[in-house]
């Protein structure tokens, strides 16, 4: 008998490749930043869940640029979407595609949207959605920018308005610069989401929970 959850792993499943000290991808910007060490020191398989999770996601972004360009909604233009991102530091480099992002012309001024889905939609917007969309603005020097909420069951959206904020991009770019030195030094970074209540729910989606938990009782396998 055939199997649909197994063709749609088949279909997901991808090669995990190595990552390279000094290359980052603009998205893990705003992940705990111990996790983001532990994918480069202890790489690990993306779990199956996980990549549906991703895709369904990736699914409404695709949807939000087909509404944006649609003819029927004349008023707004799309410009790009799943947009490239280049950041070249002395000593690294951000850079990668981001899939969630899109560009478009309102009122003929460029604007950067960053679409994230969501079970339910928030009052307020997640800092670390926050954090990326200042960071993409950085690279692409646009100086507005949405973060766009849409309700996985029901299509609803809740967005915030942002300008560019060049202290917090310089902020958000030290933190860059922290990851690399750690990573150099085989220097185990704080254990961010675990220390900030508003992060801990990050603890429950990583990969690295375990060596973490070890971590933090004195099992040292990493030099702090
Ligand atoms: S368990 Fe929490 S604090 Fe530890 S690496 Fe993962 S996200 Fe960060």
């Amino acid at each position: 008998m055939i199997d649909f959850n197994k063709l749609i792993d088949n279909h997901l499943i991808k090669e995990n490749k190595p990552r390279e000290i000094g290359k980052y991808w603009p998205s893990e910007v705003g992940s705990c930043l111990r996790k983001v060490w532990y994918s480069y020191k202890i790489p690990k398989e993306t779990d199956s869940n996980l990549l549906r999770i991703f895709e369904s996601g990736n699914l409404l972004h695709e949807f939000i640029a087909n509404v944006i360009k649609s003819e029927k909604n004349p008023d707004v233009e799309l410009l790009k979407a799943e947009m490239p991102i280049k950041i070249e530091e002395k000593e690294f480099t951000v850079s990668g595609r981001v899939d969630n992002l899109v560009m478009l012309k309102i009122n003929n001024e460029e604007v950067l949207v960053e679409v994230k889905s969501t079970k339910f939609l928030r009052n307020e917007p997640q800092e670390s959605h926050v954090t990326q969309l200042q960071l993409y603005m950085h690279a692409t020097g646009v100086q507005k920018g949405i973060v766009l909420y849409i309700q996985k069951d029901n299509l609803q959206t809740r967005w915030f308005n942002f300008t560019y904020d060049k202290k917090k991009a310089e902020k958000i770019l030290a933190r860059f610069k922290v990851l690399h030195e750690t990573l150099k030094k085989d220097k185990i970074p704080e254990p961010e989401a675990k220390k900030c209540k508003e992060l801990n729910w990050m603890c429950n989606y990583c990969h690295w929970k375990d060596e973490c938990d070890e971590q933090e009782k004195g099992l040292n396998r990493f030099m702090k």
